[in-house]
């Protein structure tokens, strides 16, 4: 059937373009005002699908192979794959490197409490498995090994096909898939990554992607982290003495250079959700999946995953969150009790009087007023 509607949509695209007298168009735009078309083209993907995960860290070596899974990473999915695959792009936070070697940096390694995180890198094919397109590095463990950690992850992602952006040696991807060209950047508070605090340049950023693909994805990790954090306040946060970014003006300074989604994450909670001129912004996903290092307990233990769909213009149409958690004895499962709709529902009506959208009990997101 889908054939059928692409054979379709050739011809009649050929048969437009023969009337007007001009070449076929090669990017799936919409039809420049003049000539009335007799009726839309039928394009093969009038809609555009979105996966997107907060925290991925599938387990550590470091400091030695007690954290690893004894299952290799292999099954850190499987509640979910069919979502992580069935989606046109599929996104999330790598909360750590891809390093079968090296050691800790040296200015982390001077902090009083401090994690490693060091995936092995044959993890990688777990993440590219599950249908991950790409990843963020803009996180504060993205660094944990020093430049060996940032070259081995970037690497072994190349490798993979998997893209990735965030860091300052590599900001941005761009890349394309079923027809549509993605711009994604990612910003951080952290070393080395692009920095969340300076909105002049994040605009820059995404301004000089949106000039050169349809779809630009956002992504930053920001704001403070914990149970107590799970609101967005006005005006920036700080945690630990170092400054985590205005998310809110960050997010909406994205949407003004041209993002078309945003997706939050570092405080290791769920967030509230915005509908900011007609783009979706979630705050946070929280936790997706973290293996044994990272804390599961209360609200941390609630994990999501966000499918949004948005138009060819990047507008949002609607969306849904899949329920999930997260226990340190039984990894990554569906939650039937939908306990992070319903947060994430009531910090949405806290955080935001006019967000734009209503989040329906089982997680179905819609425009407000449709
Ligand atoms: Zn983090």
């Amino acid at each position: 059937m889908k054939k059928f509607f692409f054979v379709f949509a050739c011809i009649a695209a050929l048969f437009v373009a023969a009337c007007n007298n001009a070449p076929a168009p090669i990017r799936l735009s919409p039809a420049p005002a003049g000539k009335p078309v007799a009726k839309p083209v039928a394009k093969p993907h009038d809609t555009i699908s979105i996966a997107a995960v907060g925290d991925i860290m599938l387990g550590t070596a470091y400091p030695n192979k007690n954290t690893l899974p004894p299952d290799s990473a292999k099954n850190s999915f499987k509640a979910v794959l069919n979502e992580l695959r069935n989606a046109d792009v599929t996104f999330g936070n790598l909360e750590g490197t891809l390093l079968d070697k090296g050691s800790p940096a040296r200015y982390k390694k001077n902090l009083a409490i401090a994690y490693f995180f060091k995936m092995p890198t044959a993890y990688v094919n777990v993440l590219k498995d599950a249908g991950f397109d790409v990843l963020s590095l803009a996180n504060n463990h993205s660094g944990d090994f020093g430049e060996e950690g940032r070259i081995s992850t970037a690497k072994t992602l190349d490798s993979a096909g998997i893209n990735y952006g965030g860091l300052l040696s590599h900001p941005t991807a761009i890349f394309k898939q079923n027809g549509v060209t993605y711009g994604f950047c990612a910003f951080a508070p952290n070393a080395s990554t692009l920095p969340i605090l300076d909105l002049k340049n994040e605009a820059q950023v995404i301004g000089g992607l949106k000039r050169q693909v349809d779809i630009v994805i956002v992504s930053f990790h920001g704001g403070a982290e914990g149970v107590a954090y799970e609101h967005v306040p006005p005006g920036g946060e700080s945690y630990l003495g170092q400054k985590r970014g205005d998310v809110r003006a960050f997010a909406h300074t994205a949407v003004d250079a041209g993002a078309d989604v945003v997706f939050g994450n570092g405080p290791h909670v769920n967030r509230a959700m915005e509908r900011y001129k007609g783009r979706l912004i979630a705050y946070s996903l929280g936790n997706f999946c973290t293996y044994k290092c990272v804390s599961v307990d209360g609200v941390c233990g609630l994990s999501s995953l966000l499918k949004v769909n948005l138009n060819k213009n990047g507008e949002f149409i609607n969306g849904q969150i899949i329920a999930l958690k997260q226990t340190h004895a039984g990894g990554l499962q569906r939650d039937s009790s939908n306990k992070v709709i319903t947060r994430v529902r009531a910090l949405t009506k806290a955080d935001f009087p006019n967000p734009g959208l209503t989040i329906a009990d089982d997680g179905k997101i819609t425009v407000q007023g449709n």
